[in-house]
């Protein structure tokens, strides 16, 4: 049983100890709040999860990168998944050790491998021939030696998640595909790098166990078809994409991190009793439930056939429901005298009807959700949007220019500004000199 950091007390949403619409009041709306508590338990079970593969868990950053989440998981010793430069600069600011750094991407450029070279990061994930050759380039002239993981294709034939956000297969752009990974690993001409590393990511969520455990065969195998021919991996990252459930903290139907991270270590188990040391790249399943978003009713008006609510921010603040046809519970912050947790919505509730949620963005795509249950809606209520912890503000913009919602990060009564609300300031001054 998952104790949830967001439930709801005699009718009050509570964040940890403090009820939201004391948040609303004091930061105002919209805003997105994480839970300090809920981010540890999260990670926790994650290294639980996972201990007896004893993993060097780097912690995604692009699925939350505010710095004070990073803080957070640093101090509990994460290290840190990068796909930038900017990304490099949060780990390094929030105080990550630059050895628990990795560094993946598609398009890593110049400057980025020179400052993560100049950073001493752990390890650099390749994904082609070409950014091989500019890596040995750019270390060799630093008089450096970058250690190399090949990111692998191995064509997943069923991703089973979003086509937007399968990585493993043949059609996408990740990765090198298998057979030349297996020739790169054996060509010896780069000398200002170490090639031992092999690096797997198949998608973000994946739900299924049995996908990560047929996709790790192969990996034993290319491993094994290797070490034939005299090269050793020793290190192995086994990426991210580990599931949560979006409809309740204690749903069934999705595989918990516990029972996945079983899977994974048994079929792992042999490589790890070789020497091979492991790393994991835990996004959504650290911060997901971590994290809500909270927006105010502007009106509920009447539509054809169905009410519509319209909140004060939108696909600007949480673009997933329009983007991956994501759900995300919706409800308000202040409901009877309902306790429990934030599964509420999934129960049969009394006076619901269905309406769709909105925000201000001129798109029709702009919606948190669409026909969904909701008890009756006026002004100035506040909706709490739960499960917005993971690529949530990470994806934010400020689309119709809007400026972004503040971030909090709450631990216990305590609240703190992560990161302060935008001003039409913030939206302007970029242009300013153009005037
Ligand atoms: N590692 C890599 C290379 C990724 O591309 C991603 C997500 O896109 C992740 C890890 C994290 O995925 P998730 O947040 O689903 O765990």
């Amino acid at each position: 049983m998952i104790t949830s950091q967001f439930h709801y007390r005699n009718g009050v949403l509570h964040v940890e100890e403090i009820p939201v619409k004391d948040l609303i009041a004091e930061y105002g709306s919209p805003l997105y709040v994480y839970s300090a508590t809920q981010l540890i338990q999260n990670y926790r079970a994650v290294r639980a999860a996972f201990a007896p593969l004893d993993p060097l868990i780097c912690y995604s950053v692009k699925s939350c990168g505010n710095i004070g989440v990073l803080k957070v998981l640093a101090n509990e010793g994460a290290g840190m998944d990068i796909v930038s430069g900017g990304e490099l600069q949060r780990a390094l600011v929030a105080g990550v050790p630059p050895e628990r750094i990795v560094f993946a991407g598609v398009g890593k450029s110049r400057e980025e491998m020179q400052q993560a070279l100049a950073a001493g990061i752990f390890m650099f994930n390749v994904e082609s021939t070409q950014e091989l050759d500019r890596l040995q380039a750019i270390a060799a002239i630093a008089g450096k030696k970058a250690r190399v993981a090949l990111r692998v294709n191995i064509d997943v034939a069923d991703p089973d998640t979003h086509a937007k956000t399968a990585t493993g297969g043949r059609h996408t752009k990740f990765g090198i595909p298998l057979q030349q990974a297996q020739e790169l690993y054996l060509s010896t001409d780069r000398s200002a790098l170490e090639i031992n590393g092999l690096h797997i990511h198949l998608g973000s969520p994946i739900p299924s166990p049995h996908t990560y455990t047929t996709a790790f065969d192969k990996v034993i195998e290319v491993i094994k078809q290797l070490r034939k021919v005299g090269h050793d991996i020793t290190m192995v990252n086994i990426g991210g994409g580990y599931p949560v459930s979006y409809r309740d903290p204690n749903d069934i139907e999705v595989p918990s991190i516990g029972e996945i991270g079983a899977r994974i270590c048994e079929k792992l188990h042999a490589l790890h009793g070789q020497g091979v040391k492991f790393m994991i790249e835990p996004g959504r399943v650290i911060s997901a439930t971590a994290g809500m978003l909270l927006s105010s009713v502007e009106y509920v008006k009447q539509g054809w056939d169905r009410k519509i609510a319209i909140l004060d921010t939108g696909m600007n603040s949480l673009i997933r429901p329009t983007l991956y046809g994501a759900h995300h519970p919706i409800w308000p912050v202040s409901y009877e005298d309902y306790s429990g947790s934030w599964g509420i919505y999934s129960t049969a509730v009394a006076g619901t009807q269905e309406m769709d949620v909105v925000g201000p963005i001129c798109e029709t795509g702009d919606f948190f959700a669409l026909r969904r249950r909701l008890p009756p809606l006026s002004e100035g209520d506040v909706m709490a949007i739960f499960c917005a912890g993971a690529y949530g503000m990470s994806q934010a913009s400020q689309y119709n220019s809007r400026p972004r919602p503040a971030e909090i990060l709450v631990e216990g009564t305590r609240s703190s500004v992560i990161r302060r609300r935008e001003s039409y300031k913030d939206l302007l001054e970029h242009e300013i000199d153009s005037l």
